[in-house]
């Protein structure tokens, strides 16, 4: 059974086999997780662009792009959502390439949806527990357990919203955070507009940026907000941030 708090997580399964990602959807969905369901490859990077998922179950092959490219794609724009890889074939070459491209676990056809299952829930207690030290991004540390933050010299203690807008910013880094997923993140449906972020977004730049000469939270015009480690800000200047 899912665990309390378990519930609402959501799962992006990317499966072009229709009677195997109905079984996992189905599967999932009993089970109290909220899915998602793409058949190919370029649809999956899509709805990843678009949306935040909790874990990703991606097929290796796939129509259009297969999952190893889905997967490394994904990863170099700074994607570290928790990813199971299923893999039609036991061998070794394609564990190696799932694991080099970044997948975090991988399961071989067939399998048991209750291993699938367990599996993700391993996933998903790993990342928390990596999380448990706090966010980082180069000198800037934070964590939303004690809502402590801290870059250099400069330290103290963000509100819970601060924390939320930090939190899916550092989680994201260094990809762009769209203006609405950002809005999604602290205040979940209800309530929140531009004009609250935008408040928050300035109330941290007073804390995290002001006192240094280079800013870490960076407008993308008409997209969004990312955070970016400043000293490989240095060498791409030219990439339309602010
Ligand atoms: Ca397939």
């Amino acid at each position: 059974m899912v665990g309390e708090g378990e519930r609402g997580l959501r799962v992006l399964v990317v499966e072009d086999q229709r009677d195997i990602a109905e079984n996992v959807w189905d599967y999932l969905e009993r089970r109290g997780y909220d899915v998602d369901h793409a058949h190919d490859g370029l649809t999956a990077l899509r709805l990843l662009e678009r949306d935040t998922f909790d874990l990703i179950v991606l097929d290796l092959g796939l129509p259009r792009l297969d999952g190893v490219e889905v997967c490394r794609q994904i990863r170099h724009y700074g994607n570290q959502t928790p990813l199971l890889m299923l893999t039609a074939r036991d061998t070794l070459e394609d564990k190696l390439l799932g694991f080099e491209v970044g997948a975090d676990d991988y399961l071989t056809k067939p399998f048991a949806l209750e291993e699938m299952e367990v599996r993700l829930r391993n996933l998903i207690r790993r990342a928390r527990r990596g999380e448990h030290d706090g966010l980082r991004v180069s000198t800037l540390h934070f964590d939303p357990q004690t809502l402590q933050f801290s870059r250099e010299h400069v330290g103290g203690m963000l509100s819970p919203l601060q924390g939320r807008v930090l939190t899916a910013l550092m989680r994201t880094s260094p990809a762009v955070l769209r203006h609405n997923d950002l809005i999604a993140a602290v205040w979940g449906t209800e309530g929140g507009d531009t004009n609250a972020l935008h408040g928050l977004i300035h109330s941290l730049r007073q804390l995290i940026d002001k006192p240094f000469a280079q800013a870490m939270l960076v407008s993308v015009h008409g997209v969004g907000y990312r955070i970016v480690d400043p000293e490989a800000q240095r060498d791409s200047r030219a990439d339309g941030t602010d």
